[in-house]
């Protein structure tokens, strides 16, 4: 059914995935639930009893429709568990202690089941076990449901979107947009994150216009209105006039011929006009991006993030289930090389299969990520380099270690390397005794100490969306300070100017894999600055491609220049992006 063209609200967000979408909202909400604590009048407890076993019924009917509607979009694995939640409903010592809590203290019966739910989610999260922990989880998620029925409130999960609609949440969890089906998602629209924050990296990975930072748009809209989603300029309107759609349906045709003009470029050579080839890679986050890498031509992955793996289901994989997907990916797009960056969960990317590894941190960001859960738990870091080992067996791989701040990790991270090679050999499994090892510069100590990390590792793939977030201090994810993250800033220039030099005066090539090097505007400017090699969304890389072809290395290198000698942020940005509109010839 089409809209009415009444009442037309135009909001302005932050552009976080380009395309423009035109759907139904799907309001997903997931904020933390309020229960209500009152005392149940003794003549009433008998009917509170019932209510309490209505409500467990219709929870297990609601997660039998969710597992029929959503298990052809799941691998068998994953839709298990809902099985897993079905089985909590059935837990009797649960269900008991919950009347036997209300009996005896004559609490509602949301306040008395919620106490017992976490209790019972503490008890597990503490166990020393990895399945009894992951039953943390399950009884988390059925709890809250059952909570919601008895509160009379619809929950609703994203695995429940299975019409197109356009999502719009207050914020999204890598996780939750791992699991998101594409096919059904037309457009992500988010009250809070930004353009760096890992959601919004999959939504531009998977294609599907986003737009973040539109602060309260979930208390402006209800399911089912109708929205405009405009990618490009993140903006959003809420039921579009007829004069609104017109005009949209007119730039996006725009928009298409631009992309048809980039693409002309695809099967070229990224060489620049003074016959300087560049790298460009691509960077991944699932086995099945694989067909966009080829379709994108990419000179294979630039970063691989592994932590996908993790992120998508309730259970850590196993080292054979990884050493699957790894070998897919690398022998998918064998001679190419894969960057295989080993497990960066912590941050923004919380891990659902163990969340007693990181467990509550008052600064996530600052806190047990990447490589320092991974030095924490060297059995499951050594699993995971076993099984990128087992990979390199079948193309060429180069492993990369995310979060490193200086030479202590870096060389205990090489000796749990070298163990994992051991350990291998002994096995009779073979691997590629040559892989080469790198280190993400993405923490100012590792820019500032690059001579000494760049003795003891085989390239530098500099992690932009954290450098620039550590180096100006701003919450990659907070939109309300994203216009202070800003790449232009002298810091940042020279950080990335020393980056490369010292990774050159040891011959090492450097990379960059942030978001920046997929922005074409910034481009000429780590190529002048003398990036080797860029790595990207590979939907980016048309674009990328089309302004390295139309650029000289030698202007870019001028470019660098001048943008080192500013002092001023907004002018540097006039400087840089005047370049690539020269170039570009674009509006
Ligand atoms: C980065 O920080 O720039 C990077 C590429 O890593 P991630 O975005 O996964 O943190
Ligand atoms: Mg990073």
């Amino acid at each position: 059914m089409e809209p009415s063209a009444q009442n037309e609200l135009v909001i302005q967000g932050s552009a976080a995935s380009k395309g423009i979408a035109y759907g139904q909202v799907f309001l997903y909400l997931q904020s933390e639930l309020e229960i209500p604590r009152y005392t149940v009048d003794p003549d009433k407890r008998v009917a509170e009893i019932a209510r309490f076993e209505h409500a467990l019924v219709v929870t297990r009917q609601q997660i039998s429709q969710i597992q029929a509607q959503v298990t052809k979009n799941l691998s068998e694995e994953e839709a298990l568990i809902f099985d897993a939640h079905q089985m909590v409903l059935e837990d009797q010592a649960l269900i008991g202690e919950t009347i036997r809590d209300f009996q005896k203290s004559g609490l509602n019966i949301e306040t008395c089941f919620n106490t017992v739910a976490q209790r019972y989610i503490q008890a597990f999260a503490e166990i020393d076990d990895e399945y009894l922990r992951e039953r943390a989880a399950d009884i988390k998620d059925v709890a809250k449901r059952v909570l919601h029925v008895l509160l009379g409130q619809t929950a609703n999960s994203l695995t429940e979107l299975v019409e197109q609609r356009i999502i719009v949440a207050h914020d999204i969890s890598p996780s939750e947009a791992a699991g998101i089906d594409r096919s059904a998602a037309l457009a992500i629209v988010t009250d809070a994150g930004s353009r760096t924050s890992h959601a919004v990296i999959v939504a531009r990975s998977m294609k599907i216009p986003a737009v973040v930072g539109v602060r309260d748009l979930t208390t402006k809209v209800k399911n089912g209105d109708w929205l405009m989603v405009d990618g490009y300029d993140g903006v959003v309107i809420v039921n579009p006039t007829e004069q609104t759609l017109f005009r949209y349906g007119k730039i996006q045709k725009a928009k298409k011929s631009f992309e048809s003009r980039l693409m002309t470029v695809n099967e070229l050579a990224a060489e620049t006009l003074d016959g300087v080839k560049i790298t460009l890679r691509a960077n991944i986050e699932k086995p099945d991006e694989v067909a966009l890498v080829k379709q994108y031509r990419a000179d294979g992955v630039g970063l691989y993030r592994t932590e996908f793996l993790f992120l998508s289901t309730n259970h850590l994989p196993t080292e054979d289930q990884q050493y699957a997907a790894y070998r897919e990916i690398v022998a998918g797009l064998a001679p190419a090389t894969v960057t295989i960056r080993t497990l960066d969960v912590g941050g923004d990317k919380p891990l659902p299969g163990d969340p007693h590894l990181i467990g509550p941190e008052a600064n996530p960001f600052m806190g047990l990520r990447a490589i320092r859960m991974c030095l924490e738990n060297p059995a499951l870091f050594k699993a995971q380099l076993r099984a990128i080992l087992r990979a390199s067996a079948h193309g060429k791989v180069d492993l990369m270690y995310p979060m490193i701040s200086g030479t202590e990790e870096l060389d205990r991270a090489n000796a749990l390397l070298d163990e994992a090679r051991a350990e291998l050999k002994e096995r009779n499994q073979p691997f590629d005794a040559t892989m080469r090892t790198g280190t993400m510069i993405e923490i100012p100590s590792a820019a500032i100490a690059g001579d000494l990390l760049a003795e003891k590792c085989d390239f530098f793939s500099i992690g932009t969306n954290d450098l620039i977030q550590y180096l100006l201090a701003i919450d990659r994810g907070n939109n309300r300070i994203a216009h202070l993250y800003d790449p232009s800033h002298p810091a940042v220039i020279r950080v990335l100017k020393q980056i490369v030099d010292l990774g050159h005066a040891a011959k090492l090539k450097v990379s960059v894999c942030g978001e920046m090097a997929g922005d074409p505007v910034f481009v000429p400017l780590l190529l002048g600055l003398g990036v080797d090699e860029l790595s990207m969304t590979p939907t980016l890389l048309p674009a990328v491609k089309f302004l390295v072809r139309a650029m000289k290395l030698s202007d870019a290198r001028k470019l660098a220049k001048d943008a080192l000698a500013q002092t001023d942020p907004k002018k540097t940005f006039a400087l840089i992006e005047a370049f690539y509109n020269e170039r570009m010839k674009v509006e």
